[in-house]
């Protein structure tokens, strides 16, 4: 018999080296960051507090909330009204998961080992970072640089030689803020072998949706979240499809993946949709104001959004410096140029608050000629 590992004598490196897989080395934790102090338009989020009286009513329903008790395992009562307030179809089965970041997680949990996952890039981390986690071939597919549309020719290649088990279409697309042509991504799901997730993370600020179209296509999947509409904190996504690949999917699922607190909170927050629905509509205002600001200044490529953020290119070798000198002025945005790829010289910003904005505009023109 081998002698058994001194594991006192190793050190943590060589513990974790031994047990855990190589792909998860080999990855990088996804980074979030440190907003404290500033103006935050780097994180999809809806900047808009409740009322008042909004609040108090919330509070009057979480008194009622039992923390002694598990929370109900199927959400019924939350999922009855995501069906009330969302075209759902009504033959369509429907999962809840902890934020859509744990649909993903579980849609690629359910897949035979080692699948082929395929997604355009750039597109959202989590796609590759939860595939390469879980030991499957991911398969980026990059979009075409002049205006991020999907390169059908490249994808019927892939789609042909690949057969990927899923293929992920964001919709619009995170970090671009494009649709893509609806037309193409029809052809996506006649030609695709599996499922195809349209991740709508964005719905609340395009009118375009793939929701109604569930009834007609048994490999699509649509996925949504609450958390661009104004309930980032709640962690609630939700996807709906087919039934029995709904039922799968609920196998998957931990049995108490949404807590009482969130089931109660988004219930509450949903039946009064209303409220969420006038500032999504601001935020889509203050997205055209945004953009044509951005158009106007020099060394700045905007590119068109349907999302609640803006991807914008600087000039050569700018992005890193621009990015620095708002955070120097108090605003913060994300900075995509370090993904290299089609994201080389980019720059995404949060649409805020008119005042966050322009705020986030003044800082951008005293950053633009020193940069
Ligand atoms: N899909 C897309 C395209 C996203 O951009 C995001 C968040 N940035 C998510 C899914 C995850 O959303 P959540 O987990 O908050 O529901």
């Amino acid at each position: 018999m081998p002698a058994p590992p001194n594991i006192a004598a190793m050190t943590p490196e060589e513990i974790t080296a031994g047990i855990f897989r190589p792909e998860i080395l080999a990855l990088s934790a996804y980074h979030v960051a440190d907003a404290r102090g500033l103006v935050k338009l780097d994180a999809m989020e809806n900047p808009y507090d409740w009322p008042e009286t909004l609040l108090d009513q919330w509070l009057l329903e979480l008194r009622e909330c039992r923390l002694n008790r598990y929370p109900d395992p199927q959400a019924r009562k939350l999922a009855a009204t995501i069906r009330q307030v969302m075209p759902i179809p009504d033959s369509s089965g429907l999962l809840l998961g902890n934020g859509s970041d744990e649909i993903i997680q579980l849609l690629l949990m359910a897949l035979t080992g080692n699948s082929v996952v395929l997604a355009p890039e750039p597109g959202f981390v989590m796609y590759a970072q939860i595939s390469h986690c879980l030991g499957h071939r991911y398969q980026g597919l990059p979009l075409l640089a002049k205006d991020f549309a999907l390169d059908m020719p490249a994808l019927r290649r892939a789609i042909d030689q690949h057969r990927p088990a899923l293929i992920f279409l964001a919709y619009p697309n995170n970090p671009t803020g494009n649709l893509f042509d609806r037309q193409d991504m029809l052809e996506i799901l006649r030609l695709a072998p599996g499922l195809v997730i349209v991740d709508e993370a964005y719905a609340p600020f395009t009118d375009a949706s793939f929701l109604a179209a569930l009834p007609e296509f048994p490999n699509l999947l649509v996925m949504r979240t609450v958390s661009k509409m104004g309930l980032a904190g709640l962690r609630l996504g939700y996807i709906a499809g087919e039934q029995t690949i709904i039922e799968q999917l609920d196998k998957v699922r931990l049995p108490y993946n949404i807590n009482t607190l969130s089931q109660v909170s988004a219930d509450f927050a949903l039946t009064h949709k209303a409220l969420f629905d006038r500032q999504t509509r601001e935020i889509r205002r203050q997205r055209s104001w945004l953009s044509e600001q951005l158009h106007a200044l020099p060394g700045i490529t905007a590119y068109p959004s349907e999302a609640n953020f803006i991807l914008f290119r600087c000039q050569e070798n700018r992005a890193e410096s621009i990015f620095q000198g708002l955070k120097k002025q108090g605003i913060l945005i994300r900075n995509l140029h370090p993904q290299g790829g089609l994201l080389q010289h980019c720059l995404r910003v949060t649409v805020g608050k008119p005042e966050e904005n322009q705020a986030f505009v003044q800082a951008l023109k005293k950053v633009l000629p020193a940069a």
